[in-house]
């Protein structure tokens, strides 16, 4: 239940894969037979990847993952940007690729506009106008959130950029191949995703990029990805994630809504067995498989450690962050009291979980919270109505 940190490669992505990683090995710049062949099969497998966000072919850019992806959307823009100091506008809860992004661009001089989210973890698209200035290059919201799950208005947000005539990117690795996306529809000029995140392999990634947009490269070299991206491509990769947002797209809604119920059952279950819990997170807004849920008065850790050693695999918070020990940045923007942020579990649900997945954990977990509770200094057993 960690889908959120990464997805199996599903069979038929794995069947695409297997070819290009043995025997059709051949560089796709080379002009013989073979090369022509792996070509083919890189352009069939980018007009997919296209298919999935209602993009046209020749703006998607193969890339190596996702952090790539949303770097050479922020960077590429900021590079093209003649002016000095520069502004852009993004969230507090976005991920690491791009916050960190953004902390490296201010060392250089730009400058950034972290705009608040509310308790839900869902932005205001009136706020995001409001920060847009003269001098705004780009404007940067995240599609969903690894962390709280919570979908974010992007196309509000995107329209009234737009009218301000701005770019605006979305990272949309948590929802590529999830939730609807059309570019065209939703004034999207750039949007990051991720292979391993849609059931494709690791190390394959694509940043569309609206046709006539102006930004530089991050990599140069033998001008491979029409001069976006050097580097021979990734063809295998390339090829499995062209099949897996084909089925990202043919699954999405039956997925979705099985995704959906398996998540609220759980929910459910656990709230109903375990006192003073509190969900994180849009209820309505939110990805279909993702649950975070703060349990008063113990720890995330032990909880992690002792549903680990009972078999189900979740998270504290984004799993990029699990070496660092600082509370979660996305919940407490979201102003969620401290000790319930170090409270907090995610469980994100994926392809191959079921409802005795979902039993399991409905099983096993009120124990193991009672028992911690048992021995915690915080739990004033004397305060609950049950
Ligand atoms: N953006 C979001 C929302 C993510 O959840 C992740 C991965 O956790 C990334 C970007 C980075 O993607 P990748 O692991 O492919 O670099």
């Amino acid at each position: 239940m960690d889908h959120n940190a990464t997805t199996p490669i599903r069979p038929e992505v794995l069947e695409a894969f297997l070819p290009y990683y043995q025997e059709k090995f051949a560089n796709p710049s080379s002009v013989h037979a073979e090369g022509q062949e792996t070509r083919v099969a890189m352009e069939a497998a980018r007009e997919k990847v296209a298919a999935l966000l209602g993009a046209k072919p020749r703006e998607i850019v193969f890339t190596g993952c996702g952090t790539e992806s949303d770097n050479m959307a922020l960077r590429g823009v900021l590079a093209a940007e003649a002016r000095t100091g520069p502004h852009i506008v993004t969230t507090a809860t976005e991920h690491p690729a791009v916050i960190e992004t953004c902390a490296y661009l201010e060392t250089r001089g730009v400058e950034v506009t972290y705009v608040p989210v509310g308790r839900s973890g869902v932005i205001d698209p009136d706020d995001v106008a409001e920060s847009i200035r003269d001098d705004t290059v780009l404007v940067s919201v995240m599609h969903g959130n690894n962390e709280s799950g919570s979908v974010q208005p992007i196309a509000e947000i995107a329209k009234l950029v737009k009218e301000r005539e701005k770019v605006f990117h979305t990272d949309a690795v948590q929802t590529a191949g999830k939730l609807p996306i059309d570019v065209e529809e939703m004034n999207i000029d750039l949007l990051a995703l991720s292979g391993h995140k849609l059931n494709a392999p690791k190390g394959i990634g694509a940043l569309y990029i609206r046709e006539g947009l102006t930004m530089d490269a991050l990599i140069h070299g033998g001008h491979q990805e029409r001069n976006r991206r050097s580097g021979t491509e990734n063809v295998a990769g390339i090829v499995a994630l062209g099949r897996a947002c084909e089925l990202g797209m043919s699954h999405m809604e039956e997925e979705s809504a099985r995704l959906r119920r398996l998540r609220d059952r759980l929910q459910e279950g656990l709230q109903e067995r375990i006192p003073e819990v509190e969900i994180n997170g849009d209820p309505q807004r939110r990805l279909p498989g993702t649950l975070n849920m703060s349990f008063r008065a113990v720890g995330g850790e032990p909880l992690l450690i002792n549903l680990d050693l009972a078999g189900v695999a979740v998270s504290t918070g984004s799993a990029c962050a699990s070496s660092n020990t600082d509370p979660s940045h996305v919940l407490q923007a979201m102003g969620v009291p401290k000790d319930l942020i170090e409270g907090s579990l995610r469980f994100s649900l994926g392809w191959g979980n079921t409802d005795e997945d979902v039993d399991r954990v409905v099983e096993v977990l009120p124990d193991i919270v009672a028992r911690l509770r048992a021995v915690s200094g915080k739990w004033d057993a004397a305060k609950v109505k049950t």
